[in-house]
């Protein structure tokens, strides 16, 4: 029996990527969405539909979702992945940082659930990844905004875990330390950029986005009435 869809924003690179991969390994029909197609074309996943989506634009969303279950059925699985990390300390953060990171990292991650969350409520069935971090967790001093983007997606995931539980949905917060991806490119600021360096090689290096990957893959194919409420995965010499 064919496996059902599953949809990840942010497919292009790092995590996004990786978890596509899995779930392409494991059988599933992938949308990708991102604003670099053509780098996820050049994945050449099997079953794999690639569409050019900013996720500040909510019909841009609904319009791939649409196409992808009408070609493969209801989206099973949405990992709400796209972000960036426009790292700094609010003394030299231009104003145009925080727009950019609230407009993709909050308001994009809940564009990205109202394209599949009621579908997902009548069929009492699904799960919803948001990703989160380890700075929703904890704060950094040079991470203000950021900081305030990933906890605003953990208040949200446990808003609607507890909403949707009685539809039978699961709503996984994944919160990462360092993982080796392109997100440092994000980093405009040079004194932050410099600081966070020092700190990564300080633990020997982040780990690899597959391993992100295969975990979020590892939580989905539980029952569905069993739910890994939150990944905290972070390099074992993290220390914060
Ligand atoms: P990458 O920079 O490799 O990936 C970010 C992805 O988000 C890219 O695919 C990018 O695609 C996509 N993206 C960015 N802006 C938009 C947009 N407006 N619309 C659609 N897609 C967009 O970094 P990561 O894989 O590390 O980042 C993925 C998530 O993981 C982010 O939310 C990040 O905050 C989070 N995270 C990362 C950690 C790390 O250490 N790497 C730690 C904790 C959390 P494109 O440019 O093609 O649009």
């Amino acid at each position: 029996m064919s496996k059902p869809l599953v949809a990840i924003t942010g497919a292009s690179s790092g995590i996004g990527a990786e978890t596509a991969r899995a779930f392409a390994s494991a059988g599933h029909p992938v949308l990708m969405m991102a604003q670099r197609l053509e780098r996820m074309k050049a994945m050449r996943l099997p079953d794999s539909m690639c569409r050019k989506v900013d996720v500040r634009d909510r019909n841009q969303i609904r319009g791939a979702v649409d196409d992808a279950e009408r070609k493969y059925g209801p989206v099973d699985m949405m990992f709400a992945n796209a972000g960036i990390a426009r790292l700094a300390d609010l003394g030299r953060q231009p104003p145009e940082e925080w727009d950019e990171m609230i407009d993709i990292n909050t308001k994009g991650v809940m564009n990205t659930v109202h394209a599949v969350l009621h579908g997902m409520m009548e069929r009492q069935c699904g799960t919803l990844v948001m990703m989160s971090s380890i700075a929703g967790r904890k704060v950094y001093p040079d991470h203000a905004v950021y900081c305030g983007t990933k906890f605003f997606v953990h208040a949200v995931s446990e808003s609607i875990r507890e909403f949707l539980s009685d539809y039978n949905v699961r709503v996984l917060v994944v919160s990462p330390g360092v993982i080796e991806t392109e997100v440092l490119s994000g980093v405009l600021d040079q004194k932050t950029l410099e600081a966070y360096k020092k700190n990564k090689a300080a633990m020997g290096g982040g780990i690899g986005a597959d391993i992100v990957g295969k975990l979020i893959l590892d939580a989905y194919q539980l029952p569905q009435k069993a739910l890994v409420q939150e990944i905290c995965l972070t390099p074992t010499r993290q220390r914060y």
